[in-house]
């Protein structure tokens, strides 16, 4: 018996789970969170699914406002505590700061993955639960591989995640910021213009050793970055250098390179500048200048972040606090950038959102909510350990949102064409577009008599399965007894629903033919029924038995794109 503490503990987790919802819970999230809280609540699954399938249909009808000050009154589950604790711990040093502004801070030379939302969002969840300001920043001073069509691109993918931002530069807007601290760190002797050849330099900073442009004086760097500017050297022939303390046990950390020569054409600004700051450089630079109280990054940028440090120390600046997190993996894809830039080039794969990827435009074009990839991203949370994804959790948590919103229809991969003599007359049959929800209405299957005899389209796979003399039911419709495989013949037994026979899908008359691209980029051919013409581009169905799938063609044929089963 599900008991009254029990009752009270589902109230709690529908309301928490609408809130994090915009006011919709969900069942089977719902459901999730109860057994993990107390497992012993399975052997009572069935009259907890009743209870809270109601529950939700009560919470899910008021307003956010009733939820938030009914939940106020019960108080959180004991649970969420430690769950929130992990998905987004307490930001630290909260009270130096007036008001916390955080960044997130791409580089448009590639589209955004499921590594990138982890920061993203972490960045806007700590902004927006600290009422702070959180800036969008396109970190594009690498004029040869910023890319045009990345901005819009990197903007359509936040605000399809839900991820708004208070504030958007381009770092590329910014050049004669960079210039004017460019300039007077040149002008304090913090920084020197070297045109040593790289490999030279090299060894001289290994051996801590100074090169012989770092022992002239600032009025000769200021000329030679005057040189830098109007051409005087070519790319690659002179850098700014930070002078750094020599002996930093470090050689990434000895001089290193703040501002270099580059004359690729830049997708914002054409050939305007010729001389532009590293990454280190104009980081720090706007860091500082835009406020950023609270710097979350992977933990790859350690060394970069020394780098920062020491340039905010020539600065007389306090560096932000930093909250670094692991790498995110997700075993069988390909998330690194530069391979999946590589792969588009060598056209192993379509494009961006190509469907074996897992950047937000091929998950958007798979039909995967933005919820679920929320959910699951700061379900890995905040952590310093590397974490590993797999498209299991991916699915499972995107099943438990779209389950709902998705109709159903039957379609029939690599099909096999099958005659059920003895069927009494019937010209089509209706079923629900979804089981839960009558108020949807029906689809109406059109069934092909002939004779007497009932031909469909099933799953090839399905008939080889069967056996002479097995009874089969096609599915919402009626029973046959396979009487011969070649070629495939069967007779009506019945119409009442048998429990133990194999269920299949099936088509009949007026087929639509349908292309189904998989995840790893294979396709399959098959039947749908007459329903899915109706379809319209971007809808996100079920193929029950099949799998759920995204519509993204539907003329000259239709094509849909498979999420998962
Ligand atoms: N543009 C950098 C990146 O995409 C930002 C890293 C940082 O400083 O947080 O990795």
């Amino acid at each position: 018996m599900v008991g009254t503490d029990d009752l009270e503990l589902a109230r709690r987790w529908t309301l928490v789970n609408a809130q994090r919802h915009d006011g919709k819970a969900n069942l089977q999230a719902v459901i999730g969170k109860l057994i993990a809280e107390k497992p012993e609540l399975k052997l009572e699954i069935e009259e907890l699914m009743q209870i809270v399938e109601e529950l939700v249909g009560e919470i899910n009808r008021l307003s956010l406002e009733e939820q938030r000050s009914e939940l106020d009154r019960l108080g959180p589950p004991e649970k969420l505590k430690v769950e929130e604790e992990r998905r987004l711990p307490e930001l630290p040093e909260v009270d130096k700061y007036p008001c916390i502004v955080t960044r997130f801070a791409p580089n448009p030379n590639g589209p955004l993955h499921l590594g990138h939302v982890r920061t993203a969002l972490l960045c806007y969840e700590y902004a927006r639960k600290h009422a702070g300001r959180f800036i969008l920043r396109f970190e594009d001073t690498n004029p040869a591989n910023a890319r045009s069509e990345m901005y819009d691109l990197i903007r359509e993918d936040l605000e399809w995640l839900g991820i708004g931002w208070d504030e958007e530069y381009m770092q590329s807007d910014r050049m004669e910021i960079y210039y004017e601290f460019a300039v007077k760190l040149l002008e304090a002797g913090d920084a020197y213009v070297c045109a040593c050849d790289p490999a030279r330099f090299k060894e001289l900073r290994d051996e801590s050793e100074p090169c012989p442009c770092r022992e002239l004086g600032p009025e000769e760097h200021l000329e030679r970055w005057r040189g830098m500017i109007e051409g005087k050297f070519e790319e690659g022939e002179a850098a700014v250098r930070m002078r750094t303390n020599l002996e930093l046990s470090n050689p990434a950390l000895r001089d290193w390179p703040a501002l270099r020569i580059s004359t690729s054409s830049h997708p914002q600004v054409g050939n305007r500048y010729r001389v532009w700051p590293l990454y280190n450089f104009s980081v720090s630079i706007d860091d500082h200048e835009m406020d950023i109280t609270h710097v979350i990054r992977g933990k790859e940028h350690e060394v970069n972040e020394l780098r920062q440090k020491q340039l905010f120390d020539f600065l007389n600046w306090d560096y932000p606090t930093v909250l670094q997190h692991g790498r995110l993996s997700i075993p069988g894809t390909v998330l690194s950038k530069t391979k999946m830039m590589e792969g588009i080039e060598k056209g192993k794969f379509e494009g961006y959102d190509d469907v074996r990827l897992a950047t937000i435009s091929a998950l958007r074009r798979r039909g995967f909510a933005p919820e679920s990839l929320k959910e699951v991203i700061l379900n890995v949370g905040m952590t310093k350990v590397d974490s590993t994804l797999s498209w299991d959790t991916l699915s499972t948590e995107n099943r438990r949102i779209i389950d709902e919103r998705a109709n159903r229809y039957f379609f029939v991969p690599n099909p096999t064409e099958l005659r059920i003599h003895d069927v009494p007359d019937l010209d089509e049959t209706h079923l629900r577009l979804h089981p839960d929800h009558r108020e949807r209405g029906d689809r109406t299957l059109p069934l092909a008599i002939e004779d007497g005899s009932l031909i469909v389209q099933i799953t090839t796979d399905d008939f080889l399965k069967m056996e002479e003399g097995e009874t089969v039911r096609l599915k919402d419709l009626l029973n046959f007894d396979l009487v011969r495989r070649e070629p495939p013949e069967g007779k009506f037994s019945g119409f009442e629903l048998l429990l133990d026979v194999p269920k299949i899908q099936w088509v009949s008359s007026d087929p639509v033919e349908v292309w189904v691209l998989r995840p790893d980029g294979s396709r399959d051919f098959g039947f749908a029924e007459p329903a899915v013409r109706e379809l319209s581009e971007g809808e996100v169905i079920q193929f029950e038995r099949y799998g759920f799938v995204k519509v993204e063609e539907t003329e000259p044929e239709i094509v849909v794109i498979f999420a998962h089963r």
